[in-house]
């Protein structure tokens, strides 16, 4: 009898990985860890996504109701694989649930870590109430309670967001680019003007990679709803008591600034699973030096890791966007189809 496709993690990337290989016709086992599928968008309850615009609950629930009613899918959720062994063709996953998945090959779409801004003690995240992060802030607006202060519930008049917070930063060990986060906070500035068009939104920057059609949302969150860019150094984030006042140096003029703010806004960067080295020896791959799960021979088989037979994608590999954690999830089932059905070239390489 054929051996289904194992597919770890039910993001946008597994979720992609799962339905492509279902819909010519080959069995998939998705497991799943939480109790319900989405991965981030879902699970953190983002609000509108970057480049669509369309709300994740939509757009992502979407992609999980196709999974879900996939007569060739079978999901389970609310465990993870605990003993992996075997080769392409004839795997053998055992899960935290005691069951068994026998499988021909696997795709690990176990995506990323939203950063924790404790890492970040000097710019006041766990010290003051209206120092919060870019899931919070999307919270707030996908559950339709808009954009208040958690002091005191207030609509603020200024918000300042921060970028780069757990990314770039080398002093934390965290030298990568987060890719999404600028996107996500011009997207979340416009947000916030069109909510409260009396507020002032200030985006603290390095500098802003709001790469290919993303860019669109840098120009309108300038030019439409009048969201201010400051490039700056900040030096640290205190509080008077009410105000929460960011400390640091205009790079452009060469100046100090201090200006206080109703709320502060960590745009928190994507880290590497924080169970990356569990799965790691799990499934005897190999890691990144970075932590990410490491991608073989990129230029030859879409989504190979170091051990033949499986497979990576999405969030998993470094960090990513929806649109490319979907794609990759759909290359990489291309792959484990060619492994396990094709002529074992693919599988060698
Ligand atoms: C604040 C914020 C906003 C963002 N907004 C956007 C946006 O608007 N547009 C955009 O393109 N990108 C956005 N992103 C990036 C987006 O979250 C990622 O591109 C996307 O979630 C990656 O999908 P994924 O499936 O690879 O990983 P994930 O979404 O992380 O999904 C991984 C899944 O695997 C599960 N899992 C993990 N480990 C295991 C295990 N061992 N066993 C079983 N299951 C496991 C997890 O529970 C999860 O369900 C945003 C990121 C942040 C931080
Ligand atoms: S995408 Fe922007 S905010 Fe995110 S790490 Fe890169 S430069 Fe910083």
């Amino acid at each position: 009898m054929t051996k289904p496709f194992l597919i770890v993690g039910g993001g946008p990337a597994g979720l992609s990985a799962a339905y492509s290989l279902a819909n010519i016709g080959e069995k998939v086992v998705l497991v799943e860890k939480e109790g319900m599928l989405g991965g981030a968008p879902i699970l953190s309850g983002y609000a509108k996504l970057v480049p669509s615009g369309e709300w994740a609950k939509d757009a992502i629930g979407s992609m999980v109701d196709r999974v879900v009613k996939h007569p060739n899918i079978e999901v389970k959720t609310g465990t993870s694989v605990s003993e992996f062994s075997g080769e392409p063709g004839a795997f053998s996953a055992k899960l935290a649930n005691g069951e068994t998945v026998e499988n021909g090959a696997t795709i690990l779409c176990t995506g990323f870590t939203h950063f924790d801004s404790i890492n970040k003690p000097e710019w006041g995240f766990g010290q003051f109430p209206d120092v919060v992060t870019t899931t919070q802030v999307e919270q707030m607006i996908s559950s339709g309670k808009g954009v208040r202060r958690p002091s005191n519930g207030d609509k603020p008049k200024r918000v300042a967001i921060l970028l780069c917070v757990g990314s770039r930063d080398r002093q934390i060990g965290r030298e990568w680019c987060s890719k999404i986060c600028c996107s996500v906070s011009a997207k979340m500035a416009t947000e916030i003007r069109e909510e409260l068009p009396e507020c002032h939104v200030y985006i603290y920057y390095m500098d802003i990679r709001t790469f290919g059609l993303y860019e669109e949302i840098y120009w309108k969150s300038q030019e439409e709803q009048k969201v201010k860019y400051i490039k700056a150094r900040i030096a640290e984030v205190t509080s008077d008591g009410d105000k929460v006042i960011v400390k640091g140096e205009d790079t452009l003029v060469k100046r100090p600034i201090t200006i206080p703010f109703d709320m502060v806004v960590h745009a928190i960067g994507m880290d590497p699973n924080a169970d990356n080295m569990l799965i790691s020896d799990i499934f005897g791959v190999d890691l990144h030096h970075w932590g990410y799960i490491k991608q073989e021979n990129t230029y030859g088989v879409m989504g190979a890791s170091s051990r033949p037979g499986v497979f990576v994608a999405g969030a998993a590999t470094s960090p990513e966007t929806i649109d490319d954690s979907i794609a990759q999830g759909s290359a990489a089932a291309m792959s484990a189809m060619a492994c396990v059905r094709g002529s074992g070239a693919v599988a060698a390489e």
